[in-house]
């Protein structure tokens, strides 16, 4: 019988860990993280995400600071502020939501966030560390889906790792992820043929691609550990994942749901990343 892995049970008791680290670093070096978020315009889904980052803050016990900027901000305006926190001590984490509006360069942007405060991961020598394994800070969503795999007990080592998706800030990392935990890797993309062919033959299929229910069950192998990155709205305007979930559920040995899969542990990954940036920087 499928497993479907509970993302949000398991972010939950995180959160719980991350609370008791804060309390910790709190009462012995009167030290508190302290999280900047920036967000340009009015993207109402980078809203409810900026919210959601903002109230598990609250619940960890991280200072969150809020930046929202209009959208007709500049260029220079927006690397100002990210200067100034990239020099303030009480500031730890820098995360701008993404997309920015589009007459802002966003490479530059995230280029310009010092390295250790880039609790995102996204700056180049954030993403260089991941390939030699010897990183600080994970990407969020790949780190918690790794997470996700290992609370489940579900063995990564020798398995084949079909990845859908290789964009910079899910497929790509996470097929450096998967490397370093001795799978093997495949990564698959608009371009490739054969993909339904090349899902089957996978232990562990991840899709992040952005289509709803582009994977059914016809693509998996039987017994296969599937998991659903993928954040869309079904003609009905609710949320769902990449996956046909009630499909492939009946074939999978596991699996995880949208929403309460993946997504709960991009946060959780965010707020390990707050609390690892407070300790380098103050060498705790
Ligand atoms: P991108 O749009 O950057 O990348 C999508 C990838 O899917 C691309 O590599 C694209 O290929 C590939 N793709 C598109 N169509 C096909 C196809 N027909 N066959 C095979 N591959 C295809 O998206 P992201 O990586 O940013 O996000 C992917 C999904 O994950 C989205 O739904 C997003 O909302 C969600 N997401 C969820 C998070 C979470 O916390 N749960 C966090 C981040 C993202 P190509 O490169 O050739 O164009």
């Amino acid at each position: 019988m499928v497993k479907i892995i509970n993302g949000k049970e398991i972010s939950n008791s995180l959160i719980e860990k991350f609370k008791k680290n804060v309390d910790n670093l709190k009462s012995e070096y009167n030290i508190c993280p302290a999280l900047a978020v920036i967000i340009v315009g009015d993207n109402p889904a980078s809203k409810v995400y900026v919210n959601n980052k903002k109230k598990v803050c609250e619940k960890i016990g991280i200072k969150s600071y809020e930046f929202t900027l209009p959208t007709n901000t500049t260029e220079s305006e927006l690397l100002k502020l990210i200067y100034g926190l990239n020099r303030r001590e009480d500031i730890n984490g820098i995360l701008v939501q993404l997309p920015l509006p589009s007459h802002i360069n966003e490479k530059k942007i995230i280029e310009n966030i010092n390295p250790i405060k880039d609790v995102d991961a996204f700056n180049e020598i954030n993403i260089g560390k991941i390939m030699t394994g010897n990183f600080n800070f994970l990407p969020c969503t790949p780190a918690g889906i790794v997470y996700l795999l290992k609370e489940s007990n579900i063995k990564i080592e020798g398995k084949h790792c079909v990845i859908i998706g290789r964009s910079n800030i899910v497929g790509k990392p996470l097929a450096m992820l998967m490397l370093h935990n001795d799978a093997t890797v495949t990564i698959c993309h608009s371009k490739t043929k054969n993909l339904k062919e090349i899902c089957k033959t996978a232990d562990i299929l991840i899709a992040a691609i952005g289509k709803p229910a582009f994977i059914s069950c016809d693509v998996i192998k039987p017994g296969a550990v599937v998991v659903d990155v993928g954040i869309n709205r079904d003609i009905n305007g609710h949320i769902c994942g990449d996956v046909d979930f009630e499909k492939v559920k009946d074939i999978a040995s596991f699996i995880t749901p949208v929403p309460g899969g993946v997504g709960p542990m991009t946060i959780a990954m965010l707020m390990k990343n707050t609390i690892t940036a407070t300790l380098l920087q103050k060498n705790i």
